[in-house]
């Protein structure tokens, strides 16, 4: 389902060192196809024995957000990362704080169309996000 390039030329193609950590963090993402927090990173490392300190993992993400290799989305509840090539919106649960990706290619052409009219330019996270309950997690 994702055309993604493999970690190691990801991060490469952004002029990153590849460490250990953000080899793990990036094929983690890639494998899960869904947007995690830094916590449940850190267990799902953490339980295929690789015991990296959190405060590692964190770094990495900060690192990773920064150059665009992985992207953001912030809560309610803590922020969470994805991985994609494909340009996208997100929908997030007010409930639960799941989030999923958006991709519909009218809607792109709509947040351009934004974005020529007033001159905002929106983030790689996701600025226009979709907020809601999910079924089954209404309150
Ligand atoms: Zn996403
Ligand atoms: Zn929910």
């Amino acid at each position: 389902m994702t055309r993604l390039p493999d970690p190691r030329s990801l991060l490469r193609r952004h002029g990153l060192h590849c460490t250990y950590s953000r080899l793990r963090i990036l094929t983690l993402l890639r494998g899960s196809g869904q947007h995690l927090t830094a916590t449940e990173i850190h267990a799902c490392l953490e339980r295929t024995g690789d015991g990296h300190r959190s405060a590692t993992v964190y770094r990495s993400l900060e690192t990773l957000t920064a150059l665009g290799v992985v992207h953001a989305v912030p809560g309610p509840g803590p922020t969470r990362y994805g991985i994609t090539d494909e340009p996208h919106r997100h929908t997030v649960c007010q409930q639960c704080g799941r989030v999923a990706d958006l991709v519909s290619v009218p809607l792109v052409d709509a947040v351009n169309r934004i974005e020529a009219l007033t001159g905002l330019r929106p983030g790689t996270s996701g600025s226009l996000l979709v907020y809601g309950a999910r079924s089954g997690c209404a309150a």
